[in-house]
């Protein structure tokens, strides 16, 4: 049994790992590069999947795939020859039938020692069929005694036989034996320790286990646990480990949102000064979905407590438009907007858009580049702050401390994923609690933008402009890239215009830039008839927007570019995009490039080209393209492909590592466990009640430090 710990017993994260019996330094050592350093990460290791042990099988009950355990006794045993190879064989039996059991790699003589023909042995392994013959490859074995009772044996050791046994992730000198007994006693002693803080009210109401309980049984399952409950993550005991963990989260989010909530910031009044005649000059009619948001951005602008609020819309949805009208609004109130991108190229498009329309309604705008000139720069930078610019865009190095602003009101953030929460607390600075509004090019999957985003509040464009029509994709190997070209002549012949993109090469390769200048080279040849304009990275600025201004003129009928263009385009009447090696690039970016097609009346094409070799993953991101158009479903697949944090790209990000919860999975307890906190939190006057004194220092423990919890007090 477990001794009961001293009350005053240390924290289980301050506890090393030596403290547990049977780790010496060298297992240490092995189980830190694992990641593992104290008790406490190690209770939260939690097995990869389960065997069943609880029963011996005869030898007719195995299926293929199974992982089997059965008593059977050694018919023959020798080596073989199957081809080239040597393998080792033994031939076993039981009254029900038969199996063979093969080593690829192993000690004959040892192998000869240990299976006499008579021996009766414990088999465990998973079962393979070969037309009629079932065989297990490498199976563990535990040699018995004729007449041995199986019941008893299966009593005899509890880390072998008897019950459901946890399989454990590994690493390299560390068997899963002997992981089993180090972890069954770390668990048996440390996991009694582990306080049990949920608010009783929920543990009730989901009948969730005390949480020292559950991690107890999601490493030692009870016998009577279903597998299959086990295997999918639906077994209670795991669903309350991580319905634990969700809940700490989103109730630090809770208190987060609410800190924001009690802030004074601006309360805008809306007369629609610049807005109404904006909507006069524009081309079209917002859709109802951009006019249901920027409804919900006005009701937060108007609110005495600053906006919080992130804009989702997939690519095209219009989202620059909304933000336009959001930056009116903001100076028709004498405050000024500064616009961060995440590019140069990024802030260069946006200036392009607030250009085009600030000045015909008398405001002032500017882009402040790295690049600009130190006198420009002067005179930027004393406008902003003498208040004669209204809007500034440019990158974060609009954060600088040299930027200073007459009176900030909103700050525009495009994230494209890649702006963490502290440079948006840095653009709060640069002002007294101005307004944000977070924009995310691609659409990021609900249950990661809620965790991701989890103290913003959400808006979602749900609608293209209309008379958008679905780009047609196909995938060709570079072997039939003729197809492709035929498409485009056809294209070119009704007066259409194309892209054809070259992705970023590898160093040692030709530089992307050499890539699409040969390329346009050989065009020439191939489209005598088109003109071909050359768009790449290292070009002034002066030469790209030339290029740009005869693109869309239509002086070019082929823009032959590096991925310069995967923002800031926009030539309705161009319908074919060629992306080369398009294996080499990452579906949010393949949407994106994609996206610049497909915006006019005309029905639209894409063929991605891919290398002559290319791997799985990449053949699954060109499915995925060519099924939809959709950039929630294509974000998703990504999420699915690359796994949360390769799809965030950085570990700053903000996001957590979830310890156990996967967000990929997990998706659903996550959304119950963000209710159910933000409703806690509420209920217990934002965790000051003395009920929630526990819940309140455990919340602290875990997340305080990354969710800047420390401005709340
Ligand atoms: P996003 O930033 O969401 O990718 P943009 O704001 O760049 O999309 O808009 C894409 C294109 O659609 C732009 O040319 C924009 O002028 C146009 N657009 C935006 N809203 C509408 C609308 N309601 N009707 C027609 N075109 C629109
Ligand atoms: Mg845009």
């Amino acid at each position: 049994m477990p001794k009961v710990p001293p009350q005053d017993a240390p924290s289980l994260d301050q506890v090393g790992l030596e403290n547990a019996s049977g780790v010496g330094p060298k297992l240490q050592d092995l189980l830190r590069r694992m990641g593992l350093d104290s008790i406490e990460d190690a209770l939260y290791h939690l097995p990869l999947r389960y065997e069943d042990r609880r029963q011996f099988l005869k030898i007719s009950q195995l299926r293929t795939g199974q992982q089997a355990v059965f008593c059977a006794q050694v018919l023959a045993a020798g080596e073989s020859r199957t081809g080239r190879r040597q393998i080792f064989e033994v031939i076993a039996g039981d009254e029900s039938g038969r199996i063979s059991l093969k080593w690829f790699h192993y000690r004959k003589k040892w192998l000869q020692k240990r299976f006499p023909v008579g021996q009766h042995v414990v088999f465990i392994g998973e079962v393979h069929r070969f037309g009629a013959t079932r065989e297990i490859h490498h199976p563990d074995s535990e040699l018995i005694s004729a007449g041995s009772d199986p019941a008893q044996l299966m009593r005899k050791d509890p880390l072998k036989f008897g019950r459901i046994l946890p399989v454990y992730p590994l690493t390299e000198g560390l068997t899963q034996y002997r992981m089993r007994k180090i972890w069954f006693e770390l668990i048996a002693r440390y996991a009694p320790q582990i306080s049990a803080t949920l608010p009783q009210y929920l543990t009730q109401k989901y009948g969730f286990p005390p949480l020292s309980k559950a991690l107890f049984r999601c490493h030692w399952p009870d016998s009577d646990q279903s597998l299959a409950q086990l295997e999918e993550g639906r077994d209670i005991a795991k669903r309350s480990v991580v319905y634990d963990e969700f809940f700490y989260l989103e109730l630090g989010l809770a208190l987060k949102r609410r800190g924001l909530a009690i802030e004074q910031g601006f309360a805008f009044k809306v007369e629609h000064l610049y807005t109404k005649p904006l909507n006069r000059l524009l081309p079209f009619k917002l859709t109802a979905a951009q006019r249901r948001v920027l409804g919900e951005i006005k009701q937060d602008m108007m609110a005495a407590t600053p906006m919080h609020r992130l804009i989702q819309g997939d690519v095209g949805s219009g989202k620059t438009i909304v933000a336009l009208m959001a930056a009116l609004i903001a100076i028709e109130n004498e405050t000024q907007v500064a616009v961060v991108a995440p590019t140069e190229i990024l802030a260069e498009q946006h200036y392009s858009t607030f250009k085009e329309w600030l000045p015909q309604l008398g405001l002032n705008c500017e882009l402040l580049r790295s690049a600009t000139p130190s006198a420009e720069k002067k005179r930027i930078l004393n406008e902003l702050k003498n208040g004669t610019t209204h809007l500034v865009v440019g990158t974060h190095a609009l954060l600088q401390e040299a930027v200073q602003f007459k009176r900030l009101g909103l700050g525009i953030v495009d994230e494209q994923h890649r702006f963490g929460v502290k440079q948006r607390g840095a653009l709060k600075q640069k002002g007294a609690n101005p307004d944000i509004l977070v924009m995310t090019a691609t659409p990021i999957p609900r249950t990661l933008s809620m965790t991701f985003y989890g103290d913003l509040s959400l808006s979602v464009i749900d609608e293209l402009p209309p008379g958008r029509k679905a780009v047609k994709t196909h995938h060709y190997r570079s072997s039939q890239r003729q197809s492709a070209y035929h498409e485009l002549q056809k294209q070119l012949a009704q007066g259409r215009q194309a892209y054809i993109v070259y992705p970023l090469v590898e160093e040692t390769e030709k530089s992307d830039f050499l890539a699409a200048t040969e390329a346009s080279v050989k065009l020439a040849d191939i489209f005598p008839e088109a003109n071909i304009g050359l768009l790449h990275g290292r070009m002034k600025q002066q030469e790209k927007d030339a290029v740009m201004q005869a693109f869309r003129r239509h002086d070019l009928d082929i823009l032959v570019a590096t991925t310069v263009i995967e923002v800031g385009v926009d030539v309705a009447n161009a319908t074919t995009m060629i992306v080369e090696h398009a294996d080499r690039f990452g579906l949010a970016q393949l949407h994106q490039l994609r996206g610049r097609v497909g915006r006019g009346v005309n029905e639209s094409f894409c063929f991605l080209i891919s290398s002559a070799q290319y791997s799985a993953e990449a053949k699954r991101r060109l499915d995925v393209m060519v099924e939809t158009n959709d950039g929630f479903r294509i974000s998703e697949a990504d999420l699915e492909i690359r796994g949360p944090g390769e799809f965030l790209g950085t570990r700053q990000s903000g996001l957590p590592d979830f310890r156990v919860a996967s967000l990929l999975h997990d998706g659903a307890l996550l959304e119950i466990a963000r209710h159910d906190a933000f409703e806690y939190a509420a209920q217990t006057n934002y965790l000051n009640d003395q009920s929630a004194a526990e819940v309140k220092a455990e919340m602290i423990k875990r997340w305080g430090g990354r969710l800047d919890l420390a401005t709340i007090g």
